[in-house]
């Protein structure tokens, strides 16, 4: 008789689904206005922004972007990003961040997991770390000389990205605010529309009118959505500060994954279905933190001989 064997891809499927909802729960008070919901004061190191009207949660580091540009220094956020750090890592790119959802959707949509060159994929994952640096750096000095009273003229300087340089462009940002709000200022002109459809001219009249950081926030969309196709969690491999940080912090944490090496055939199924493309098989036995890890738990689903199984602490 063949044994049982426990699945972790459909608890985390409703974990990401509900996690989406829950995210973005304000947008339910659009279809029953009587809830009376409001954005709860707590974040987590996922991508959910401050931009949204419909975030009831924000996430961390658009959190800490926004508070140093008032300037506040931000010791909640940054205290659960340690914590939440310390204990799982980055387990919540895997579980929790509908951006990491989106991604995956998309890849079971394409059915198959494409691989990126060992070396290209080595070099692009540092790309997000710059990006953090530049993230950290721009609200990081801005908040200091605001402190010190010297930060007026910077602040003018920065314009948009002064209230955050990276919550300027994130893809979450334009497709839970921007595009729900654009598609709610468009309803009344709809009617209008059906009755007499805009010619070509009139488009592209229109669309030049477009102001250039909403066509810089819709192209950053538009290339997250087809980067994913292309290339599994590409977005968090390679672009996502938020990813970045937490991979600094999935190195020390407490979760991680253990191979036995009696069971471990070496076949190597587990390395095929990681979206991370982690060299799974290089790593120590005992227990393994790969930055890039996001505790998915798809390589221990995939194992045919049970040598891979979560390790914690
Ligand atoms: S890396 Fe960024 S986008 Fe990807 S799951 Fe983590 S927080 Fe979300
Ligand atoms: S190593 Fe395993 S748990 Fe980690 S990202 Fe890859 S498949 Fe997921």
């Amino acid at each position: 008789m063949r044994r049982f064997k426990f699945k972790w891809t459909l608890p985390r499927f409703i974990v990401q689904l509900l996690s989406l909802l829950a995210v973005n729960a304000l947008a339910f008070t659009l279809v029953y206005p009587y809830l009376n919901l409001k954005s709860i004061p707590f974040s987590l190191p996922i991508l959910a922004s401050v931009n949204s009207p419909y975030s009831a949660i924000y996430g961390s580091l658009d959190l800490i972007q926004l508070e140093l540009s008032q300037p506040e220094f931000p010791w909640i956020a940054i205290g659960f990003v340690f914590l939440i750090g310390a204990v799982i890592g980055r387990a919540l790119c895997g579980w929790v961040c509908p951006m990491g959802f989106i991604q995956d959707i998309i890849t079971t949509l394409k059915g198959k997991l494409d691989s990126v060159s060992p070396r290209t994929d080595k070099a692009s994952k540092n790309f997000k770390y710059l990006v953090l640096f530049f993230t950290v750096l721009i609200s990081g000095t801005l908040g200091l000389a605001l402190y010190l009273g010297v930060g007026s003229d910077y602040k003018d300087a920065l314009g948009i990205l002064a209230s955050g340089p990276f919550i300027a462009i994130s893809p979450e940002g334009t497709l839970f605010g921007t595009i729900p709000t654009l598609l709610t200022l468009a309803r009344g002109s709809l009617s209008s529309f059906l009755l007499r459809p805009p010619t070509i001219q009139e488009v592209w009249a229109q669309l030049s009118r477009t102001p250039p950081l909403l066509a810089l926030r819709l192209f950053v969309l538009l290339v997250f959505f087809g980067a994913a196709w292309e290339v599994p969690r590409f977005w968090c491999r390679y672009v996502c500060p938020t990813g970045a940080l937490m991979a600094i912090f999935q190195r020390y944490s407490f979760a991680g994954i253990k191979r036995d090496p009696v069971k471990c055939m070496k076949c190597p199924h587990c390395e095929v279905r990681c979206p991370m493309q982690i060299s799974i098989l290089d790593l120590p036995w005992e227990k393994f933190n790969d930055p890039e890890c996001i505790l998915c738990m798809e390589c221990v689903d995939a194992c045919p001989h049970g040598s891979l199984s979560l390790k914690f602490p």
